[in-house]
């Protein structure tokens, strides 16, 4: 059977819907994801519903099959170690290499992937914080807050942030946020939620409620 990008990029779209939602994924959910109109993604589901990856009732919504499901952890898999590969193998910043996961993922072959993997030593996790599934589909899940949700003197570990665009990895470099440092939330402003942090028990500044929101941290 074969897969086009597209549909791979469906069947991904559905399983991180899906995990966020925790039920049956409507189509207006995927539209919105894939940015597009309800009609081209209702062909696109009898698509993938002919294909028995995805089980598809008109106004119930969708659920990924086991197939389904094996095929989009594939592709987070291969997604995220492509990532770890072009950050720590060939320099690129950690806003840089998104786009080009995307193209990477549809490589085909999976000793490319597993080679890939045994290169790198098996991350488990990519250069944004989020678990790299193992080859047999395994993640690893770790408690994690919002930076957003911390009471005033309390401080974690960020070790994940919550929104991948460019614009705003950019801005956490500027303000010397990354993974693995230590934030701790001093105060919060009632007017907007607006908190007060201080970074690696040195820098202060102020974040937004949105910026807040989006840092994932292990507390400590
Ligand atoms: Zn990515």
């Amino acid at each position: 059977m074969t897969i086009t990008t597209a549909e791979e990029n469906y069947l991904k779209a559905i399983f991180k819907i899906a995990e966020k939602e925790d039920k049956a994924v409507l189509t207006n959910s995927i539209a919105a994801a894939m940015n597009t109109a309800a009609a081209s993604v209702t062909d696109m589901l009898k698509r993938l519903a002919e294909k028995q990856l995805i089980k598809y009732e008109k106004y119930r919504g969708v659920e990924l099959t086991e197939d389904g499901n094996r095929l989009a952890t594939t592709l987070i898999r291969k997604h995220r170690l492509w990532e770890v590969f072009l950050v720590e193998k060939l320099g690129f910043a950690w806003d840089e290499v998104h786009d080009l996961a995307e193209q990477l993922e549809h490589v085909q072959g999976e000793p490319l992937i597993d080679r890939l993997d045994n290169f790198l030593g098996h991350p488990r996790f990519d250069p944004h914080g989020d678990p790299i599934p193992d080859a047999q589909g395994r993640w690893t899940f770790r408690q994690q807050v919002r930076v957003s949700l911390l009471q005033p003197g309390e401080k974690g570990i960020l070790t994940g942030v919550d929104d991948h665009a460019t614009p705003f990895l950019q801005y956490l470099d500027q303000i010397g946020v990354a993974l693995g440092i230590e934030i701790q939330l001093l105060d919060r402003t009632e007017y907007d939620q607006s908190v007060q942090v201080r970074i690696s028990g040195k820098t202060e500044v102020t974040l937004s409620e949105k910026v807040a929101q989006n840092l994932l941290v292990i507390k400590g």
